[in-house]
């Protein structure tokens, strides 16, 4: 009696340690700062395709750092979604991503859109440009990034808050292309033509362009997708700045496998898969973002905006430059 006891208190163990084992190996599980709406169509297809289910945890990106750190080595998740350069330079530098060997990965991302230790690569493209209402700006009066500066745009510029870190990567990408020194004193320019103070969202610097606040701004082209897509006749344009001379400022939303993931192999086959054909054209088209394989074209939405050229800047920078640039816009009077 005794031993059968003991027998099935072992069977019992066997047993719950093979489903954990199991669910441990069977499933992939994804933190992601892209929201829920963005991802889930996409994990259900490869669940489709590799019978592997993907279960997820949304939230914002630094949420989602701080929670993997505390996690450590415990971590269930396998794979980081995040948006931004700056976030993936950040979760790569506290130790957050493993390096990933993948000639799949580095044939399907261009060099500027990933680590250059492999640890993150980019998985959609994100253009932060100048967007103008087109019954109050021709857009000859446009040029650069450096111009809405100008005495031209006095009281009619519109910007994000600088605590978002879109402006603080785009700060950072010119403090790499300029200096310190320039880039200040374009800020500044810009600080000096602020319509209202800064606004805490994209979405609220277009609606102030359309209500009249101002007349110009920079911002995510998605936000102005978003808004085309409710209102076809929206009078607003996009505009692709620095195309004499060093482009248009390109971010990144994009991934790596966790540090301590139990599943690397499949996490690693995961994030190929999203950089392949069949899945970008769904990962960039579901927030009219651009497709980081080059070889897939944007939606048509977003493809009716017009091509441009992207500044061919490493991201990468993008995270190094960070701190310099939020001390750099705090002096500039930037809030
Ligand atoms: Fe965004």
């Amino acid at each position: 009696m005794r031993h059968k006891t003991l027998a099935m208190c072992i069977l019992t163990a066997l047993f719950f340690t093979a489903v954990s084992s199991w669910a441990k190996t069977d499933e992939l599980v994804v933190y992601s700062a892209r929201k829920e709406h963005l991802i889930k169509p996409l994990f259900d297809r490869y669940t489709e395709k590799t019978q592997v289910p993907v279960r997820y945890v949304t939230g914002k990106a630094g949420v989602l750092l701080q929670r993997l750190k505390s996690e450590g080595e415990r971590t269930p998740a396998d794979v980081l979604i995040t948006v931004d350069a700056g976030n993936l330079w950040h979760a790569a530098k506290e130790g957050i991503l493993d390096p990933v060997d993948s000639p799949v990965l580095e044939n399907n991302i261009p060099n500027q859109y990933q680590d250059p230790d492999d640890r993150w690569f980019g998985l959609s493209l994100r253009a932060r440009t100048i967007v103008y209402h087109t019954r109050r700006v021709s857009p000859d009066e446009l040029k650069t990034y450096r111009s809405l500066g100008d005495p031209r745009w006095e009281d009619r510029l519109l910007l994000r808050t600088s605590k978002k870190v879109y402006n603080q990567s785009l700060v950072a990408s010119m403090i790499a292309a300029y200096g310190q020194e320039e880039t200040e004193a374009i800020v500044r320019s810009w600080v000096d033509n602020l319509a209202v103070a800064p606004l805490s969202s994209d979405t609220k610097v277009l609606k102030g362009i359309l209500a009249g606040l101002g007349d110009v701004g920079i911002v995510n082209t998605y936000y102005f997708g978003r808004l085309q897509k409710e209102n076809p006749d929206v009078p607003l344009a996009v505009f692709w700045p620095n195309q004499d001379s060093n482009g248009v400022h390109v971010n990144i939303s994009g991934g790596g496998v966790v540090a301590g993931s139990d599943n690397r192999e499949r996490a690693v086959q995961l994030l190929e898969w999203l950089s392949s054909k069949q899945a970008q054209s769904m990962f960039a088209g579901l927030n009219m973002e651009y497709p980081a394989n080059p070889d897939v074209p944007p939606v048509e939405q977003v493809r009716d905006w017009g091509s441009f050229k992207a500044n061919p800047m490493d991201v990468s920078l993008y995270g190094k430059y960070q701190a310099k640039a939020v001390r750099l816009m705090d002096r500039a009077g930037y809030k």
